[in-house]
């Protein structure tokens, strides 16, 4: 039996990147999964690589939604409840680094920005748990949420507002995982490094420059020592793992890096002492 058959899944933002590849992955493991996105084409490619990977159209619910609104989060939960009559896990993945409508970056970032920024990182996150606790209570079942190394204890200048919104997701976990172990809920957030997805053309990135940029990055030992980008399908068996109670049960409020060892490089150590020294 694979390891999801008899799970009902919603993992938000699947209509690119991380999230579609854990709808894939959960999909082919035998999972009911709800996918969601604002861009129905996008959302219909992620449909069409479950079906191609064999999973009956019945295992698949889409729906198009902004999961930053009150409708687009009923909408997510309720027609996931009326296709697979329950909810076993919850993959709040949906996120981004929204540009600043001028532009700006660091603290000239404007207000609405912000808003817009933790809106969607952080504040659909909150809902739609809420929403979500007592079909959760019902299975005792899993939550995952999607941060990100930028929450820290780093500066990220360029994107407070970002990173700011991700510290502030960390601390959810840890509060929601405390406070629902006791409803038999667990909760566990990834925090993924550098990864090539649609993360970048969403700040506004041209394409080409996006696809430099990942290239570019995963040559520098600095930024990434693993020497290889990371793949959405690398931060999607992250989630498997967190989200299956066979694998993890013990594990609670824990916050998974999977960033090819980005986050422990310390400027220091990006000098060649050898050199420094001569
Ligand atoms: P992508 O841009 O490829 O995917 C983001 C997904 O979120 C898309 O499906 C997008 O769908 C969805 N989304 C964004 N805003 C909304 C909204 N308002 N309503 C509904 N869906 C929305 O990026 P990633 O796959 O990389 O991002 C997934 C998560 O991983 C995010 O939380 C991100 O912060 C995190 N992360 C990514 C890193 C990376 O390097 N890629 C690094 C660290 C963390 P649509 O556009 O169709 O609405």
């Amino acid at each position: 039996m694979a390891r999801f058959t008899g799970k009902v899944a919603i993992i938000t933002g699947s209509s690119n990147g991380i999230g579609r590849a854990t709808a894939v992955l959960f999909a082919k493991e035998g999972a009911q999964v709800t996918i969601t996105g604002r861009n129905a084409q996008r959302l219909e490619e992620t449909k069409q690589q479950i079906l191609a990977a064999g999973v009956s159209e019945q295992n698949v619910n889409s729906v198009v939604a902004d999961v930053t609104t009150d409708a687009g989060q009923d909408e997510i939960l309720s027609t996931t409840l009326a296709k697979f009559g329950k909810l076993d896990i919850l993959v709040n993945n949906a996120g981004a680094a929204i540009p600043d409508s001028q532009g700006k970056t660091g603290t000239a970032q404007s207000i609405e920005n912000y808003d817009a920024t933790l809106n969607v990182n952080l504040r659909s996150v909150i809902a739609l748990t809420k929403k979500s606790i007592p079909h959760l209570t019902t299975t005792k079942g899993e939550i995952v949420n999607i941060s990100s190394i930028a929450s820290g204890p780093r500066s990220t200048p360029e994107f407070p507002h970002y990173s700011i919104a991700k510290a502030a997701l960390d601390q959810y976990t840890r509060n929601t995982a405390i406070d629902l172990i006791q409803h038999g809920i667990r909760v566990n957030s990834i925090s993924p490094g550098l990864v090539a997805t649609g993360f970048g053309s969403a700040m506004g990135m041209p394409e080409e420059v996006s696809k430099k940029f990942y290239s570019t990055m995963a040559t520098m030992k600095e930024c990434v020592p693993a020497g290889v980008m990371g793949q959405p399908q690398d931060i999607a068996e992250a989630i498997a793992f967190l989200a299956d109670r066979k694998t993890s049960s013990y594990i609670i409020g824990h916050q998974l890096v999977v960033d090819g060892g980005s986050s422990l490089v310390m400027g220091l150590h990006c000098q060649d002492f050898s050199k420094l020294l001569q």
